[in-house]
C-alpha cells in the first residue's frame, strides 16, 4: 500500500476532562488534543519513516466523529475511553471492527481495555486489578528489538500512575513489548500486540487521566512508535467468494460428486 503519510485519528470520550477541573489542569483541551500534538512532533525513528497526519474525534460528536467516510481515510485509530463505554453506539464499534479486520490499525490506551471495540476484538471480558494510589510505575522494555520499543531504554519510569495488576484477562498476544512494575508490588503485561484478520492492535497500559503521562515523552515516543507499527500493510474487505480451479480437474467417482466436493456453487451434504 504505497502512501505519503499515516493518517491517524485521537479518538476520546472526553469526559473527565470536562467534569474535574483537576483533569483539566492536565489537559486543557482533552488529552486527545495532547496525545494529537505529540504525534504531530514526535518524527519517526526508521529511515524514511512516513509523515504522521493527525486528526481527532469525540464521543459526543456526530457518530462520535467516526463516520463511514472518516474511518475509510484512517490508517490508524487511537482509542481512549472509561466512564461512558457503554455510550459508544454498537453501529460505530461494529464499523471500527470492520476496518480493523480490513488492515486499519487500532491503539487501545489505559482504561479502554474496557471498551467495547476491544473487547469485541479480543472476546474476553478484558478485566484486571487496579489501584489509584498515586504509585510510581516502572515499565520494562522486554523486546527490545521490537518497532514500538524503538528509542526507549531498558526501561523508564512515570512518578505517578494508577496500578494495574494481573492477571489481565486477554488472549495470549503475538508480542509482549512492555512489563510493569508498580510501587506496591504488582506487575502487568503493559505493551501488547496482536493481529485481529489484517489490522494490527497494540494496547498500552499507561495513561490514568488525573495524571500527565501523556506529557511524557517516553509515552509519547511508544506512541509515535506504536502508530508506525500499527498502519495497514493491506486493505482487504471481507468477502467469502466461491472459486473456481486454477488448474483442470480430472473426473472423480460419482462418490466423490455425492458429498459436493465438485459442484461448484453446490452444497456439500
Ligand atoms: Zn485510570
Amino acid at each position: 500500500m504505497p502512501q505519503s503519510r499515516i493518517s491517524v485519528i485521537v479518538w476520546n470520550e472526553f469526559q473527565h476532562e470536562r467534569e474535574n477541573p483537576a483533569v483539566r489542569a492536565i489537559y486543557p483541551d482533552g488529552l486527545h488534543a495532547t496525545i494529537a500534538a505529540a504525534l504531530r512532533e514526535t518524527p519517526g525513528l526508521e529511515p524514511g519513516a512516513l509523515a504522521l497526519e493527525v486528526a481527532t474525534a469525540t464521543l459526543d460528536q456526530p457518530e462520535h466523529g467516526l463516520s463511514e467516510e472518516r474511518l475509510a481515510g484512517c490508517d490508524v485509530l487511537v482509542w481512549w475511553g472509561h466512564k461512558a463505554h457503554d455510550q459508544v453506539s454498537d453501529a460505530v464499534v461494529e464499523r471500527v471492527q470492520r476496518r480493523v479486520l480490513e488492515g486499519m490499525g487500532l491503539i487501545v490506551l489505559h482504561s479502554g481495555h474496557f471498551s467495547k471495540i476491544f473487547r469485541r476484538l479480543l472476546g474476553t471480558h478484558c478485566s484486571l486489578k487496579w489501584r489509584e494510589a498515586d504509585e510510581k510505575e516502572r515499565v520494562w522494555v522486554v523486546e527490545p528489538a521490537h518497532p514500538i520499543a524503538a528509542g526507549l531504554g531498558e526501561y523508564f519510569e512515570l512518578p505517578y500512575e494508577e496500578m494495574y495488576g494481573e492477571r489481565f484477562d486477554v488472549p495470549p498476544p503475538d508480542e509482549t513489548v512492555f512489563i510493569s512494575w508498580f510501587e506496591g508490588g504488582e506487575v502487568f503485561r503493559s505493551g501488547l500486540c496482536w493481529q485481529r484478520g489484517h489490522g494490527r492492535i497494540f494496547y498500552f497500559r499507561p495513561g490514568h487521566e488525573a495524571y500527565p503521562t501523556y506529557h511524557d515523552a517516553n509515552v509519547q515516543r511508544v506512541l509515535a512508535n506504536a502508530v508506525r507499527w500499527a498502519a495497514p500493510r493491506v486493505r482487504i474487505a471481507d468477502r467469502c467468494p466461491m472459486s473456481p480451479p486454477l488448474e483442470k480437474l480430472s473426473a472423480k467417482e460419482m462418490a466423490f460428486a455425492k458429498v459436493g466436493i465438485l459442484q461448484q456453487g453446490g452444497e456439500a451434504r
